[in-house]
This record gives C-alpha cells, structure tokens and sequence, in this order.
C-alpha cells in the first residue's frame, strides 16, 4: 500500500484522508476504504460506452417478440413482461442424475432445479431508467410471482432473481431482462447475511433486526440516502464494497418480495426507477451493474430474521475505469476500496433523479434537484 501523507494527498489534509475499515454487518467482514488512493496512477484496461442507442427492434435478438430463440422456439408477440425457460440453464429438470460419485471429500448431486429469463419489456431499446413507473412495477410483480411459484416446487430451496446489465459484466444483449435461478441450495450471500442477522438478533439487547438498525442508522447519518418514502429507502451503505453499490430496501421487514403489499410495490418500483435514473445520469451513460434481489430461502424454515432488499453491484467505479477483483477481493476476500461512499453518494445526489438525461436536451450535471 502507497505511503501517501496528508500533505500530498491535498491541500485539507482532514479531509483528504479518508483511510479506514468499516465492518460489513450483513457479511461480518471488514471492508478497507482507502479513499486517499484514488488519484493513483492508472496505466490499465478502460471502458467506452455504447455509441449509438440500440433500435426498438432487432430482427436477431433472440429476446424481442416474436423472434427465434437458440431452441428453435419462438417468442409470443408479447407486450408487457415475458417470463421464458433459459435455453442454457445452469439448473433444471433435463440436469444428468446418474453421476459418477467422487472419492471422499468431494460430494456431487444433480443440478436440479429452474432457471428463468425475464423480460422486462418488448421494447429492445429500454433500461430500466427509462420504463414507466407501471412498467417496473409489473416486473415487480413478476418478481413476486416467481419467486412465489419456483419456490413451492419440491426440488427449489432458494430463488435468486437477478440483472446483469452491460457488456462490462459480460452481457452483450442490451434487450432489458433479468433471469431466475431457482436452485436446490441456498445461495451463499443469503446464507452469510441470513447467519449475520440471526447472530445479531441473539446478540443484540434488546433483540433487534439487523437490517432495520442499519436503516435507523442511514437515516440518522442522512448522508448516503438516495431515495426515501413511506415504504421505501434506497442509499449507498456505509460500508459500501463498490463505489457506486445501492441498497433499495422495504422499510417493514419482509422475507421475500411477494410479502410486500400493492403500495409497497409500488414504491419499490419508484425507488428502483429513481436510483437507476441517476445511475444512467451520473456520466451520461447506460450505467452497467449487477441487480441482486436478496430474499430468504423458500425451504419453509424460519427466517423471520432475514431482511429483503434488492442491492445494485456497479463495476465502473470512475467513468471508463473498472473496478477489478483483485488479490483482497478474490485472494484474500476482503474488499478494498478506493472511494468513499459518502462521496459517491453525494455525487449521485448531484444529478437528477426525475428525468432520464435522453430525455433532455442540455446536460444535467451539477443542476439543483427536486425535492423527494
Ligand atoms: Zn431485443
């Protein structure tokens, strides 16, 4: 790690030097901010966005209605959100069940379960940033319908509804969707956060709910949150892992997505909507990340402990720079970070979160924003 004084590191050095750990709650681990070392000399590999904006249709998108898929099926003239089966699934039905048995330690069982594309418009052109607020809402719906349906089946214990958008995390089809995996194991992350909790319940006095002090503790910082409501709060954590990561969480404790209520949805759409606009408006830009929802298994134990929140993985941590999992992240699994979330936070606050930047004309850095 670089020496750097306070001195060299700006001309306030209370302020320049940002350099710390913050725990991780959900994940009981430490995160390094070392924000002083963000002016670092850069030598590597860098992003450009997409020039020209995709066409509302693409005769050879295998996700527009109508068209072909790799199966040889085709796609329904469909209108709202289309829910397929994933013709390269990672998990199914068709998975082999005669397997060789390894020696002892290794163990193998059959890849069971489902795995799902989700459409979120049949407009080819779209991201999320850019759909009505009904528009998000019914991909909220299907969220909750799937989760709920995949979860009843025998052979599901877990459902993980997720979006990787841009050609950084390796999709090359900017046709807004998301997939469902519906596995026979409980997806690391959840099992992590849902110990995390349930340790924190027993160790807490009195009892608390994890992520519900976390959101007593934005709250009483102010400074990371991006959007609140009566049902909703999103904002950048404290302990943020990548620079620009969001949480956008139900304030009432719900296991997973179906539980929460029409205006709830609602809200949840809006705050999905409003997050990701300033994402796309932050550098003018298709703003890439990974969409997780994190909900509680769906084996039928008790996880009253287990908090939903939808959180956002964005891999650019400067316009054209990405962030690299590297010897902390992958070697020693720790993170390290480079920015400071209050930071990020304030510059996502900077832009405007009521209209997407095509929609405008002039550019809208720096501009005052709307209340709410
Ligand atoms: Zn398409």
């Amino acid at each position: 790690m670089s020496n750097i004084s306070a001195r060299e590191a700006g001309s306030n050095p209370k302020k320049a030097v940002i350099w710390e750990e913050r725990w991780h709650p959900l994940r009981e681990e430490w995160v390094i901010i070392a924000a002083h070392r963000q002016t670092r000399p850069w030598i590597g590999q860098t992003v450009t966005s997409t020039l020209a904006p995709p066409p509302a249709y693409v005769s050879d998108c295998y996700l527009c209605p109508g068209n072909l898929r790799v199966s040889g099926l085709a796609n329904p003239p469909y209108s709202g959100v289309y829910v397929s089966d994933n013709d390269h699934p990672c998990a199914g039905p068709d998975a082999p069940t005669e397997l060789n048995t390894p020696p002892p330690p290794y163990r193998n069982r059959p890849a069971t379960g489902r795995a799902r594309v989700i459409c979120y418009s049949p407009r080819h052109d779209l991201t999320m940033a850019q759909m009505s607020l009904a528009e998000i809402s019914r991909v909220v719906e299907v969220w909750q319908a799937q989760t709920f349906d995949l979860g009843q089946l025998p052979e599901v214990n877990h459902v993980l509804c997720f979006e990787n958008k841009g050609e950084v995390v390796g999709v090359s089809n900017p046709h807004p969707h998301g997939q469902l995996y519906a596995t026979n194991f409980v997806f690391k992350t959840v099992e992590v956060e849902l110990e995390a909790a349930r340790r924190y319940r027993q160790e807490s006095e009195p009892a608390q709910t994890l992520f519900a002090a976390i959101i007593r503790a934005e709250q009483s910082d102010g400074r990371r949150i991006l959007y609140e409501d009566e049902y909703t709060i999103a904002f950048v954590p404290y302990f943020a892992r990548y620079a620009y990561e969001v949480y956008v969480a139900p304030k009432r404790s719900v296991g997973h997505i179906y539980a929460l209520t029409p205006p709830e949805v609602e809200s949840l759409a809006k705050a999905l909507k409003r997050v990701t606009v300033r994402f796309d408006n932050l550098w003018q830009m298709s703003f890439p990340y990974i969409m997780a929802l994190h909900q509680a298994p769906t084996d039928g134990g008790d996880y009253r402990d287990f908090h939903f929140f939808i959180g956002f993985l964005p891999p650019l941590r400067q316009p054209n720079l990405l962030k690299y999992l590297a010897g902390p992240e992958s070697g020693g699994g720790n993170f390290l970070s480079d920015t400071l979330p209050e930071t990020k936070a304030a510059e996502l606050l900077a832009v405007p979160d009521d209209e997407h930047y095509t929609r405008r004309s002039q550019p809208v850095r720096g501009e005052e924003l709307p209340p709410g």
